[in-house]
């Protein structure tokens, strides 16, 4: 399947949808996610247009992964997790919802379970501070 230009994530990199931003560079945004699977749940999402994994272009990739790091160890600081996982889906079937390529930050915390993919939207306020909180820590 080929790269469809009009999914949510493309409109909000255009700045025609808003978003929580944590972060901005050349080679992906960073926002929140609002459907979080945990306190703290963050997508980076490359600027290069491919839908996932599998038809990235393998440049993009060496580009963006330094910056899955750095909001990994910065939503590690801010929310005090005990564990991050790093996920990505590749096609409907695997679990992809949005079909341009990007990675989430999922913070862990002992004791508690994540939230199902896809789960119950979150409050703005909470996510406008948290992209605060996390960006404080870049
Ligand atoms: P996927 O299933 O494609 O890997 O992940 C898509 C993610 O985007 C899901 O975790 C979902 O909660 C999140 N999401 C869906 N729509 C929006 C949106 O409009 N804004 C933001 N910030 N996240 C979204």
């Amino acid at each position: 399947m080929s790269y469809d230009p009009s999914n949510i994530f493309a409109k909000i990199l255009k700045g025609e949808l808003p978003c929580h931003k944590v972060y901005e560079d050349d080679t992906a945004l960073v926002m929140m996610d609002i459907f979080p699977q945990s306190r703290g749940h963050t997508l980076i999402i490359a600027k290069s247009a491919s839908r996932n994994l599998i038809d990235a272009d393998p440049a993009a990739l060496s580009a963006v992964m330094p910056l899955v790091q750095r909001v990994a160890q910065a939503v590690k600081a801010a929310t005090g997790a005990d564990g991050i996982r790093l996920a990505q889906f590749n096609e409907a079937p695997a679990g992809q919802t949005v079909f341009h390529l990007h990675f989430h930050i999922i913070p862990a915390y002992e004791g508690t379970a994540l939230a199902p993919h896809g789960g119950g939207k979150a409050d703005d306020g909470e996510l406008a501070a948290l992209a605060k909180d996390i960006a404080a820590k870049f």
